[in-house]
C-alpha cells in the first residue's frame, strides 16, 4: 500500500526533529509468526494496526533471530550477544541479570526505563526503574504480575492488562526524561486461550490450509523425520483446549467452556484420522492463535492512539517485533526452533517520525542480535565493542551500509525440545547451510531458496552444488571465529 500524500508531508516537516533524543517504544509478543501479519502479506489473517504502523514506518522481510526459541531469544536482545557469549543458550537457562544489557546502559544516560509483561528469564529484571512481569510463561486469564519485586494478581485478559499497564506507567512517568518502555506479551503462544470477546470470531470461515502441510519430509535428512510437532500427532489433547492451562473466575470459565466443550465433544466423537485429523486440528489450532493475535494487534491500536492522544507519537519510535517466528501448520508442523525459514524470521516493523520513510521495506539481513546496538544509537549512548550485533539507524535512514552482512549464523542449543535436535548454519538471501551435527544425526542440508523456497528439498551432496556447499562451509568457520563460537555447548 502506498503511503498518503498527507503522511509524506509530515515526515518532511518532521525531519529536522529527528536529532532529539527520542522515546523508545518496543512492543514485543511471543511466537508472532509473519505469516500471521497482513502487512507481511498473510493470505490467513487481517492486522489493521499492525499495518498502520507498516505504513507509517518500515518493514524489515528479513529479520533473523541467532537461535529460535523464547527466552534465549529475549536475552540477546537485552545483551547483543549471541547466547553462548550472554550465557542463556535454551529455556533450562536462568539470566544473569548482573550483565551489561541495553536498559542498564540507557538509564545511564538520562532514560526512564521500564518493562510490562512478558519477561521469562527466572531472574528476576535489572536495569529496570520499573518492572511488572508475569511469572514464568504467564496465563492467559487472571495474571500474576510481579511488580518491583511484589506479587500481585490481576483479573481479566492478560493481553489487555499487560497494555493497560503500560498505560499506566506511561502517563505516571517523569515526562521530564525520555523513556524505554519494552511491552511485552504473552500471546500468541500456546496454549491458544482467546478473549472472552473473540471466542468464535473465526467460526464460519475455513482458514486456508498452508501449502507445505503434508510435507512427508522425504527431501531432507533424518532431523526433520525425528520431529514431536506434528499438527497431526504432537499437539494432543491438552494443547488443542481439552484442558485449560489458566485459572478462570467462575464467570469466565463459564463462557469459555461453554465454547470448547461442545468443540471438544464433537472432536472425540468423529475422531478423525490421518489427513482428516490433520485438517481438523489445523483448523482448530490457527482459529485460536489468531484470535489471540487478534487481541495484540487491537492492544498495538490502542498504544498507537495513546501516544496520538498524548502528542507523543512524534518523539516516540515504536518497535514491534516477536521473540522468533512459529509455524502454522508449514512444513505440518507448530512451534518454532529449526533453522527452516517460518522459525528463523521474525516480525520486525519500526516506526520512526521524521527519520524513517513511511511504507518503506527493507531486505537487508537484520536480526535480533541488532537491536540493543540500535537502541543504544537512537539513544545517542556509545555502543560496547563486546556488543555482536550493529545498529540499524543507518538501516532506518535508508542509508544501509556498504559493507552490511550478507551472511548470518545461527545455532539452536535446546536438543531434544519438540523433537528437534541441535544445529548451527549460515544463511545467505539465497541459500542456507545447516548442521544437524549430533552424534546420532551428523548431517548436513543444503536450501537453494531461489529455486526452493519452501525449503522442501536439501540439495547437500548434489554436485551442482559443490563449490557453494564448499564456500558456505568456510564462511560458517570465519563467522564461528568472528562470534567466538568454540564449541556446540
Ligand atoms: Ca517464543
Amino acid at each position: 500500500m502506498k503511503p498518503s500524500i498527507n503522511i509524506l508531508i509530515l515526515f518532511l516537516v518532521l525531519q529536522p526533529l529527528a536529532a532529539k533524543r527520542p522515546n523508545i517504544l518496543f512492543l514485543f509478543t511471543d511466537d508472532h509468526a509473519t505469516q500471521a501479519i497482513s502487512a507481511y502479506g498473510s493470505t490467513i489473517n487481517r492486522t489493521p494496526n499492525l499495518d498502520r504502523l507498516a505504513r507509517e514506518g518500515m518493514l524489515f522481510r528479513r529479520c533473523l533471530v541467532t537461535n529460535s526459541i523464547c527466552a534465549p531469544s529475549r536475552a540477546v536482545i537485552l545483551t547483543g550477544k549471541y547466547s553462548h557469549l550472554n550465557g542463556h543458550r535454551t529455556n533450562r537457562d536462568t539470566f544473569d541479570g548482573s550483565q551489561q544489557t541495553f536498559p542498564k546502559l540507557l538509564r545511564r544516560v538520562g532514560y526512564q526505563t521500564a518493562i510490562v509483561g512478558k519477561w521469562h528469564l527466572k531472574s528476576l529484571p535489572t536495569g529496570f526503574d520499573h518492572y511488572e512481569v508475569l511469572k514464568g510463561q504467564g496465563s492467559y486469564y487472571n495474571p500474576l504480575l510481579i511488580t518491583n519485586g511484589k506479587n500481585i494478581t490481576h483479573t481479566g485478559y492478560t493481553t489487555d492488562i499487560v497494555t493497560d499497564h503500560a498505560i499506566q506507567w506511561l502517563d505516571g512517568r517523569d515526562k521530564e526524561k525520555p523513556f524505554l518502555l519494552m511491552c511485552q506479551h504473552k500471546a500468541p503462544h500456546g496454549r491458544w486461550e482467546p478473549a472472552l470477546r473473540h471466542l468464535g470470531i473465526y467460526d464460519d470461515v475455513e482458514i486456508p490450509e498452508p501449502a507445505t502441510l503434508f510435507d512427508d519430509y522425504s527431501g531432507r535428512g533424518k532431523a526433520a523425520r525425528g520431529h514431536k510437532m506434528g499438527i497431526a500427532g504432537h499437539m494432543g489433547d491438552a494443547r488443542l483446549m481439552f484442558k485449560y492451562s489458566s485459572r478462570f473466575t467462575p464467570e469466565q470459565f463459564k463462557q469459555f467452556d461453554g465454547y470448547f466443550r461442545p468443540r471438544n465433544e464433537a472432536f472425540l466423537k468423529a475422531n478423525p484420522q490421518g489427513s482428516e485429523r490433520t485438517r481438523w486440528n489445523y483448523q482448530r489450532y490457527i482459529k485460536n492463535y489468531l484470535a489471540c493475535v487478534k487481541a495484540v494487534d487491537e492492544n498495538v491500536g490502542r498504544l498507537l492512539d495513546y501516544l496520538d492522544e498524548q502528542g507523543l507519537a512524534r518523539d516516540t519510535v515504536v518497535i514491534y517485533s516477536s521473540d522468533q517466528g512459529f509455524y502454522l501448520g508449514e512444513h505440518g508442523w507448530f512451534d518454532k526452533r529449526w533453522m527452516y525459514d517460518e522459525s528463523l524470521r521474525t516480525p520486525l516493523i519500526a516506526r520512526w517520525p521524521g527519520v524513517t520513510r513511511p511504507g518503506s521495506v527493507n531486505t537487508d539481513i537484520v536480526s535480533n542480535v541488532d537491536f540493543a546496538e540500535t537502541f543504544l544509537d537512537m539513544a545517542g549512548a556509545d555502543i560496547p565493542g563486546d556488543m555482536q550485533g550493529r545498529s540499524l539507524v543507518p538501516v532506518l535512514k535508508g542509508k544501509t551500509p556498504a559493507d552490511w552482512r550478507k551472511t548470518f549464523y545461527y545455532q539452536y542449543y535446546e536438543s531434544g525440545g519438540h523433537g528437534v535436535p541441535a544445529h548451527y548454519g549460515v544463511a545467505t538471501a539465497r541459500y542456507k547451510l545447516m548442521h544437524f551435527h549430533e552424534p546420532k544425526i551428523n548431517e548436513w542440508e543444503l536450501y537453494d531458496l531461489k529455486v526452493d523456497p519452501n525449503e522442501m528439498k536439501s540439495v547437500h551432496g548434489n554436485p551442482g552444488y559443490s563449490r557453494i556447499t564448499a564456500g558456505l562451509e568456510s564462511e560458517i568457520t570465519r563467522l564461528r571465529e568472528e562470534l567466538e563460537v568454540r564449541d556446540n555447548q
